[in-house]
């Protein structure tokens, strides 16, 4: 594994956040200063395909990537974009009774104000 493969997992499994792949460039850069931007492009697309880490399409911005593989879904504020892992207990079990067929994945996004804008926008 390169110098900048370990730093993109370091980056998304310790941080426990999602970062879009610009945001992974620039915290890379500070661990391997002479990065390209493109080497991250690929190395995040790599990783997502195998599955060590995650790719979170998304309909209003570039897709962010995080290091948390677990099955979970995902609630954005709408006002800051800021993206807040959910975890619905048998929700996929309860698909797989609905549906019938086979699911390849699921990508529930809630759309929400968070606590930190909702206290915002009192003031
Ligand atoms: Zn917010
Ligand atoms: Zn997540």
């Amino acid at each position: 594994m390169t110098k900048v493969q370990k730093a993109i997992l370091d980056i998304l499994r310790n941080s426990r956040q999602h970062l879009s792949a610009s945001e992974v460039y620039w915290r890379v850069k500070q661990q391997v200063p002479t990065v390209a931007l493109g080497t991250v492009y690929r190395n995040l697309n790599q990783f997502a395909d195998s599955g060590q880490i995650r790719r979170v399409g998304r309909a209003d911005a570039a897709d962010f990537f995080e290091g948390n593989t677990s099955p979970h879904d995902h609630a954005v504020c709408i006002h800051c974009g800021q993206m807040t892992d959910i975890v619905i207990p048998g929700l996929r079990g309860f698909l797989k009774e609905q549906i019938k067929g086979q699911i390849i994945s699921v990508n529930l996004t809630l759309n929400y104000i968070c606590p930190q804008c909702a206290e915002k926008s009192k003031e």
